[in-house]
Formats: C-alpha cells, structure tokens, sequence
C-alpha cells in the first residue's frame, strides 16, 4: 500500500461535489432524471452547487473532531462535547433547510439540554444512513489508533441513530475511506470490510457508548452489536456479487439497494465507486442517477473516490464553486499535511 497525496482534500470535495449533484435527484426515480437531465454520464453539476444536510453535518462533525483532537488524545467524553455541540448548532443554523432527515432533527432537538445522557437522545430504533453520509472526517484524521477510529465513528452515529446497524455501517464507511486514503486497492476493498466485520462482529464499545444497548430489547451488548455487523455482512455479500457481475448501465439501487438505511447506503456508494474505480466524476454522476438517496448516495461515491484519487480527482470548474469550498480546503489541508 502506497500513501497518496490528498487523500482528506479529495475525499471532502468528492462528498460535497456528489452530494450537491445528488440534491437535485434525491426523491426521483431514474427515468424522471433522464427525463431532466438528459444522459446521466453527462449530468453537470448544478448552479449554484449547493449541498444538503449530508456535507453540512460532515463539516459539523469535522469540527467537532477537530475541537476535540486539539484538547488531547481522543476519548469518548473529549468527542462526545465538540461534536454535540456542533450537531446542535447545525439543528439550529437557519441554512439547516436542505431536506433534513428526521431521526437527525428530533435527536439534535434533545441534545439540546446539557444535563441529558446522550443515550437518553439517541433514537435506538433508527438505522437511517444520516449517521454514515457524514463519518467521513473519522476516516480521515490523522494519527488515530484503530480503537479510537472505530469507538469515534460508533460514538458520533449513536449520537443520533442508535440502532446497531447505524453504528456498524459508520465504523465500516470510516474503516473503508481510511484503508483508501492509505492505498488499498479497490479489487481487494470488499474483502477487507467483510473481515474488519467478522472481527468486530461481537465486540461492544463500552468506553464509547455507555449503556446505549440497554435501550433496546437485546440481552447482551455482544448480541445488539452484533445484529448491526450481520446486518453489514448481509449485504457486503450482495455487494461482492454486484460487483462480480458489473452492469453498469442498470440502477446500481437494485443490486444493493436505495441506500435510505445505512448499510444500503454504505453498500450502493461503494458499488457506484468500484465500477468505475478510476472516473470519479462517472461514479458521481451513476450514484447521482439512482431510484435512491441520491445526494447522500453520491456524497459517499465522492469520498471514497477522493480517498483514493485525492483532490486532483476533480475538475477545477466543479471543485472551485461548490458550496463550503474554502472550509473543505481548509479542512482537507490540515489533515493532509
Ligand atoms: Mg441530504
């Protein structure tokens, strides 16, 4: 594995660059887009480029992450703050109007009190891909140890999702846009994610996430974490298959499906990303033209495509007017240097 450039840089301006494609198409099915649009290999970014909810909760956590990892080495009560804080302040920003999905708006609502365990806001039965579309900046920062990485993506999608699958397909899309940035090559990706499963099938992050399992009906914590990675596994199987027999012109949506729970939403980018592993901009523009979760599809095709392209994957007349640019810049730069 070789180490690239501008793996951070990349994979922030790919989210943000799918995501403000997707906003458009999100809610339509593929032959209204094709109606709209035209050739979806040719779809162009919008004007103005702006994105949704899925970048604007990404740069949130990206703060928050910042904050934290400023103050020392990462913890759970050191992440837990910042990144509250951040999605609060998002709950309440008056750009917060680009379709929000509701399981973010009702938990950042209770987050709002200080003095309320985080547990007691996070929304136990949801698995809805809100808490996977923004784990990108977990993947991306430098120096975290592997407990660290997997507790910080668990711990801020259970923030809001705390449905085992929300946090198992957050540990698996922070654990894929890192083995990217580092260099792995695509052909083996699938195969690296369904063994970081296997090994983390059973394992409960106590330090990170408290007694959130005793919100649910499981009798162990090694079972509610476990229903999350099986869940995970299922379809990384689907994946594999999907990717064996590529059919690039078809819905990638029906082979993994339309991405609105977390694991589709993992599975359906990464399906997008993986057919054209090496033309970002068409991996954009196939995740962008689905029956699904348009924007938050493509918002994950772009980070991974930017993890392992890094920034010189995209065109200087779509990255130098999407919305947030100098913030994801300034991000990315950090990280990358
Ligand atoms: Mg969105």
């Amino acid at each position: 594995m070789t180490v690239r450039k501008t793996p951070a840089t990349g994979a922030l301006l790919g989210l943000a660059l799918g995501d403000a494609l997707g906003f458009p198409t999100e809610f339509h099915d593929v032959p209204s887009i094709l109606a709209k649009s035209g050739p979806w290999r040719e779809m162009e970014l919008p004007t103005p480029a702006y994105v949704t909810d899925d970048t604007q909760m990404t740069l949130a956590l990206g703060r928050g992450l910042r904050a934290a990892m400023d103050r020392g080495t990462l913890a759970p009560r050191r992440l837990e703050r910042p990144v509250r804080e951040q999605f609060v302040d998002w709950y309440r920003s008056p750009d917060n109007n680009r379709a929000p999905g509701r399981t973010c708006l009702v938990a950042c609502d209770l987050l709002r009190k200080e003095d309320r365990a985080w547990q007691d806001a996070s929304r136990i039965h949801s698995k809805g891909c809100g808490a996977n579309m923004r784990v990108a900046p977990v993947g991306l920062a430098p120096g975290l140890s592997d407990e660290q990485r997997s507790g910080a993506a668990q711990l801020q999608a259970a923030l809001t999702h705390g449905h085992p699958t929300a946090l198992a397909a957050s540990d698996l899309t922070a654990h894929a846009v890192r083995l990217l940035a580092q260099g792995a090559e695509p052909t083996g990706l699938v195969g690296l994610l369904r063994s970081y499963a296997y090994d983390n099938r059973t394992r409960y992050h106590h330090t990170w996430l408290g007694d959130l399992w005793t919100r649910s009906q499981d009798p162990t914590p090694e079972h509610f974490i476990a229903r999350g990675w099986d869940d995970c596994l299922a379809i990384l199987r689907r994946l594999q298959d999907a990717v064996r027999t590529p059919s690039p012109e078809t819905d990638p949506c029906l082979a993994t499906g339309e991405g609105w729970i977390a694991e589709e939403a993992l599975a359906t980018a990464l399906l997008c990303f993986l057919l054209f592993p090496d033309e970002p901009l068409t991996a954009l523009r196939r995740a962008a033209c689905t029956a699904g979760d348009s924007d938050s599809l493509a918002c994950l095709a772009g980070a991974f495509a930017g993890a392992h392209l890094g920034a010189d994957a995209w065109p200087a007349r779509w990255a130098d007017r999407i919305e947030y640019r100098g913030e994801l810049l300034a991000l990315g730069a950090l990280w990358d240097a």
